[in-house]
């Protein structure tokens, strides 16, 4: 394959691999109630878990045609208990969770529309909240007011405000949360909003309306973690990207992610000129290998093949005695500070030996084939330890600790 080739086939491969984020988020609705649990009951009759139900399902084929991915709980008239609805959320990784219901108001004169979300301000001590959903009330609060601005305007009800609450779908989970009460049931004009399929129609748009106008949280899954900001930081520079707006911080790096990464960080292609097509410089720095090594783990059609086959003709690294090259296996962080230690001197022209190092971490002795690197690293404040006497070379490296170190590389 010419090198052409294989770039084309590059671009092709990332871009299915990590498509970026445009708005077509993943989103878990809710029909509140269900089954042996009618909800409130309208004064004209109506049951509050099949107006929920309706409105969702009208919801889902709103979201649906604009391009959302949209899971619901319940389908049907069957009994899902609270923490079923926020289990079944949390293993999606969605990006954020919408519950439907209807109200009914002991005085039964009240109408109008409310959303409910969890508000840390308002912490209730008999209901505690999840830890995420206590970082993640700025955000489901954003989402409420959207919902309830556009559900209020599409559907015409009035608007009774935002409500901080303990209830516990909009406090248990782990993405951005609320409870839209869309109309009262037992008063009679809002019932009847509720009775017309028109009025629901209306109030399905609205609430997609809110949806499409919030903008959920980047990578929710890293939330409150240590590594958010350089995380951040590493995707606006298009160095680091998530799955479906996960980034699974604190899953171990694979080779194939590692190699990927470095090549975006450090640009293989440019590192490469020094190399000529066959592959024959040698220099201080370079040391340049033909690109032509197959392993019987990396057939062609891998996704990270080509980024091999240039780390390849970096000499970066080298398969195992069995003829593999373990793409998916995990990382250590020693191999880590080799390679990337490797690369700072590809990428600075600037090879040879650093001086004998200063040990320091009792788990890196200086005759430690990583031990140059890891203390070069360390001594440009590129790379920590896991304490300031502790290393562990041998331990998986994580994504958050990747990104980490990518971030204080680019902050020098
Ligand atoms: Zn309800």
């Amino acid at each position: 394959m010419t090198l052409l080739k294989r770039l084309i086939l590059l671009t092709f491969i990332l871009t299915i691999a990590f498509p970026y984020q445009a708005f077509a988020y993943k989103i878990v609705l809710d029909a509140g109630h269900g089954g042996s649990d009618p909800g409130a009951s309208g004064v004209n009759g109506l049951k509050e878990k099949d107006v929920n139900l309706d409105i969702t399902q009208k919801l889902r084929d709103e979201l649906t045609k604009r391009g959302y991915e949209v899971v619901l709980t319940r389908t049907d008239d069957t009994y899902w208990s609270l923490a079923e609805r926020v289990n079944f959320t949390d293993a999606l990784k969605a990006d954020l969770f919408v519950s439907v219901h209807a109200n009914s108001h002991p005085n039964g004169t009240t109408r109008g529309s409310m959303v409910l979300y969890y508000d840390n301000d308002y912490p209730q001590e008999d209901y505690p909240a999840s830890d995420k959903m206590k970082q993640l009330t700025p955000y489901s609060k954003d989402l409420a007011q959207h919902v309830l601005d556009s559900l209020v305007s599409a559907a015409g009800t009035k608007n009774l405000g935002l409500v901080p609450s303990a209830v516990y779908v909009a406090r248990m989970g782990s993405i951005p949360s609320i409870l839209v009460e869309t109309a009262f049931l037992n008063q009679p004009d809002d019932a009847a909003l509720l009775a017309s399929d028109a009025a629901r129609a209306k109030m399905a748009v609205g609430i997609a309306n809110g949806i499409a106008g919030y903008a959920p949280p980047v990578f929710t899954d890293s939330l409150g973690h240590w590594a958010r900001e350089s995380i951040l930081r590493m995707k606006n520079k298009g160095i680091i990207d998530g799955i479906n707006n996960q980034y699974q911080p604190d899953r171990a790096l694979k080779r194939a992610e590692f190699l990927t990464l470095m090549d975006r960080a450090f640009s293989f292609d440019k590192l490469a000129t020094a190399c000529t097509p066959s592959g024959t410089v040698t220099s201080a720095v370079y040391s340049c290998q033909t690109a032509d090594q197959t392993y019987k783990d990396l057939p062609a059609s891998y996704w990270a093949s080509p980024v091999f086959a240039k780390a390849q003709q970096l000499n970066l690294l080298q398969g195992y005695a069995d003829g593999t090259i373990r793409p998916e296996q995990p990382i250590t962080r020693g191999e880590v500070a080799y390679l990337f230690e490797r690369l700072t001197q590809l990428s600075t022209k600037s090879g040879g030996q650093s001086p004998t190092p200063k040990v320091t971490f009792d788990d890196v002795p200086a005759d430690l084939w990583s031990a140059k690197a890891i203390y070069a690293l360390k001594q440009k404040g590129i790379i920590n330890g896991i304490t300031d006497t502790s290393f562990k070379p041998e331990q998986t490296m994580t994504r958050a600790e990747i990104a980490a170190l990518l971030d204080r590389y680019f902050a020098k």
